[in-house]
């Protein structure tokens, strides 16, 4: 290719400078000009063209321009990295979008490690570029020929899944989001670090306290050996991660574990549910607290928990309390009857500590106050007397009786109801185009 470029150079040189830079008039110019152009590749960096430049640095106009002029999608460089990996890889989600909408196939390899684009938003921590391109995988021939469940699980040359990446590299919100999409807490990778190694080993040696929180909440087994015999405990007390270790030592007291119970629960909204895994995570730091003060390692405090000042706490007595524990909010309705209850004694209903795989599946939760099966959950209107904006963190549990406090990253639940007003509270980025992502440089 390109043989009648040959005295092109500086031309090229400048497209790739102008693609870079997001000068569309420019670019648009020079491939006018000597349509050709195009199937240049870069001399260094593994001979990436012009799409791929675009992709990486977010120039989306330049990246859609390109697309229009039907550049192939998945045009390979040298290392068969296709654009949509290099957009994953930096993060660009306008990028990520277009290319999945031009058609890119999210089920490519590269030739070094033998990776797709999901590996890449896991490793490099993108969780908007994740989803998307999950979502993808939902509706496009992947799903047919692959099944969702195993493109989640897909291995790159050495066995690694995206949870393993995301895992290694200390993502949590990746982790949250793989697992949440139905990775196996369990795997282990075959090759990658370690023969035998989980995702639990990875975060116990990246020393990611938050990825082996969220590992552990969603069953990840503390006594699962590697191939030589350690477990995610002896590798983070290896690596001095007190704080994991701490975690991950067998005879601490096991953290709640959310997924089974509440896999019953058919419907189970994404505002209940945000609210409630938000309150599991919560309740689960509680536990952590007496568990971490026994270590002695000096944390750099995850656990912002502290009371806020008195000045935070605002009285909430015309605030429905819990019946059950008459300490916290109202927050979780049982739909069918309408019973209401917080989210914290509804986790402590559908959570058990350990799941036993000898047990037969558990049946679903039944509300405490009639019996019946709980179907579906819905979060609570929070009703105030005059209706002023209520701001607490849902499951602050070791605050004084009726009081709530506003400190760490609590929101507003005035909102709660309006549809749309809650992925906030989540705490997840859910594949929400953020304009900021686009015209920067990486
Ligand atoms: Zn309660
Ligand atoms: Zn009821």
């Amino acid at each position: 290719m390109g043989q009648g470029l040959s005295c092109g150079e500086p031309h090229e040189h400048g497209l790739f400078r102008a693609v870079q830079n997001g000068e569309i008039e420019a670019v648009e110019a020079m491939v006018d000009e000597e349509p050709r152009v195009l199937e240049k590749t870069t001399a260094s960096n593994g001979r990436l063209s012009a799409l791929h430049l675009a992709a990486a640095n977010g120039q989306i106009q330049v990246l859609s321009m390109l697309l229009d002029r039907s550049v192939n999608p998945d045009v390979l460089n040298r290392h068969k990295k296709t654009p949509l990996m290099l957009a994953a890889m930096h993060g660009k989600i306008s990028c990520v979008e277009r290319l999945i909408q031009a058609g890119a196939n999210i089920l490519m390899f590269d030739s070094l490690h033998g990776r797709t684009c999901l590996h890449y938003a896991a490793f490099y921590g993108h969780p908007d570029c994740l989803q998307a391109i999950l979502s993808a995988a939902h509706s496009t021939p992947v799903a047919n020929s692959w099944g969702f469940a195993r493109f989640v699980n897909i291995r790159d040359k050495s066995g690694a899944t995206p949870l393993h990446l995301a895992a290694r590299q200390g993502r949590p919100e990746c982790v949250h989001i793989l697992l949440d999409s139905g990775a196996l807490v369990s795997a282990s990778t075959g090759g990658y670090g370690y023969p035998g190694i989980t995702a639990l080993h990875l975060a116990a040696r990246a020393g990611s306290l938050n990825c082996v929180r969220e590992l552990l909440a969603w069953g990840a087994d503390r006594l699962q050996r590697d191939s030589s015999g350690r477990i995610p405990y002896t590798v983070a007390l290896k690596h001095k991660h007190g704080a994991c270790a701490a975690l991950l030592n067998p005879s601490a007291p096991e953290p709640l574990i959310w997924p089974s119970p509440l896999k019953f629960i058919a419907e189970l909204n994404p505002e209940a549910k945000a609210l409630l895994e938000r309150a599991l995570m919560e309740t689960n730091k509680e536990r952590e607290k007496a568990i971490l003060k026994e270590t002695v390692c000096s944390l750099p405090s995850p656990l912002h928990s502290e009371a806020g000042d008195d000045d935070d706490i605002s009285e909430a007595s015309d605030v429905e309390l819990c019946c059950i524990c008459f300490d916290q909010v109202c927050t979780m309705e049982v739909q069918t009857c309408g019973h209401k209850m917080c989210a914290n004694c509804t986790l402590a209903l559908c959570c058990h500590n350990k799941p036993n795989p000898s047990t037969p599946a558990p049946k679903p939760p039944v509300c405490p106050f009639c019996r019946s099966d709980i179907t579906r959950l819905l979060v609570a209107e929070i009703k105030t007397k005059n209706d002023t904006q209520v701001e607490f963190s849902p499951s602050k549990p070791r605050l004084s009786r009726k009081s709530f406090n506003t400190s760490e990253g609590s929101s507003s639940f005035k909102g709660l109801s309006a549809m749309g007003s809650f992925g906030r509270l989540g705490g997840r980025s859910s594949g929400k185009v953020s304009s900021e992502c686009d015209g920067d440089k990486s």
